[in-house]
């Protein structure tokens, strides 16, 4: 381990190339990512995990990515929008069980969504201070609208690319490029944004060099938070024939990313949970450090389905809070409700 750098990176690893990353990785056993991984996240967050209390508040969008259950084209998905009393009632309630971080997503591209963002983080900034974190995740917009969401009260933004492959990607989402993708986040960070993206494992097309790709992409990106999680193929989606890949090979790409992005809020992800019994518990073994229960109202978060088999539909979210101390006990880590800023930020300060 370095010394020298504020972040326990494994020096080796954090000069390899390309091939010799790829290299690298195809040899170690799981066990030993794990054990890598776990040496890093526990000098870097300790045991801590924090909490992001997650809003569905819209399953509208005009996109139509072919992986996604609410894309546009899928007709038998009810259409729901929560209103600004319903999320604002969600915030409070979360505030007062001591959460500090609320994540807003929706689909993408709606007409009507910079200016209502907007009234929104407005009327929670009545209320919220500055020790509470808005995080937004709602697609790509130019870069007013994100500055306008900014002054408003935004703090952070989740946009995955979701694969680093340009072909898959304009494959994948239809009339949509990596680049404006890319831009985004960009435009995300000039404007002052945490900035959080990443890729899902297993995507139909893709390979191990794509995998790997991604993660160079995450780390030449410097994002704050890293999000992955398996492709689960949808019913209703052109996709719905593929199969997942092992959930092993989530649980070897949550590793490396801890390797490689030390600093960073990786969350276990649902997805991860959706395709193994203990997918979180296992992604959390391998250096995330964040779990997001979901605050959206149980009659609608049936119809926010990206994905199939999706846990903890019927759960009510603050249910979902005791449980999931239950569950990060179960593997010696405790839930911690602070802001939970990435490192890379508090180092900056
Ligand atoms: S992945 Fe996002 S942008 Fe694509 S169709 Fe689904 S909600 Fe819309």
């Amino acid at each position: 381990m370095s010394t020298t750098s504020p972040f326990p990176v494994p020096q080796y690893l954090a000069k390899l190339s390309f091939d010799g990353l790829r290299e690298w990785f195809s040899s170690q056993p799981t066990s030993v990512l794990l054990s890598l991984a776990q040496t890093v996240c526990a000098n870097t967050y300790g045991n801590k995990v924090y909490l992001r209390g997650l809003i569905e508040f819209s399953n509208h969008c005009f996109c139509d990515c072919l992986y996604c259950g609410i894309r546009h084209s899928n007709h038998k998905v009810e259409r729901y929008t929560l209103s600004e009393e319903e999320i604002i009632a969600i915030v409070q309630r979360g505030i007062a069980r001591g959460l500090k971080t609320f994540v807003l997503q929706s689909g993408e591209n709606r007409q009507d969504l910079p200016e209502t963002m907007s009234r929104l983080l407005r009327r929670l900034r009545r209320f919220a201070n500055e020790d509470i974190a808005f995080t937004l995740s709602c697609g790509v917009y130019p870069r007013e609208v994100y500055r306008e969401w900014k002054k408003a009260g935004a703090n952070r933004y989740l946009l995955r690319f979701e694969t680093s492959d340009e072909d898959l990607f304009s494959h994948l989402c239809p009339g949509k490029s990596l680049s404006r993708r890319l831009q985004a986040i960009e435009d995300l960070k000039i404007e002052g944004y945490a900035v959080g993206s990443g890729f899902m494992v297993g995507l139909p097309g893709e390979t191990l060099d794509t995998r790997i790709q991604n993660v160079f992409l995450c780390r030449e990106l410097q994002l704050e938070m890293v999000g992955i999680g398996p492709f689960l193929p949808h019913p209703d989606t052109p996709l719905a024939s593929h199969h997942s890949l092992p959930i092993e090979e989530t649980v070897r790409m949550t590793a490396l990313l801890r390797l490689l992005l030390p600093w960073a809020n990786i969350p276990a992800t649902t997805a991860a949970g959706s395709l193994h019994p203990r997918g979180r518990e296992m992604m959390l073994e391998a250096g995330a450090n964040v779990l997001m229960p979901n605050l959206t109202p149980t009659e609608k978060k049936r119809h926010y389905l990206l994905y199939a088999n999706k846990i903890c539909l019927d759960e009510d979210g603050w249910e979902c809070l005791s449980c999931l101390s239950l569950r990060v006990a179960s593997i010696g880590k405790s839930l911690s409700f602070a802001k939970g800023e990435s490192l890379l930020r508090e180092e900056k300060r």
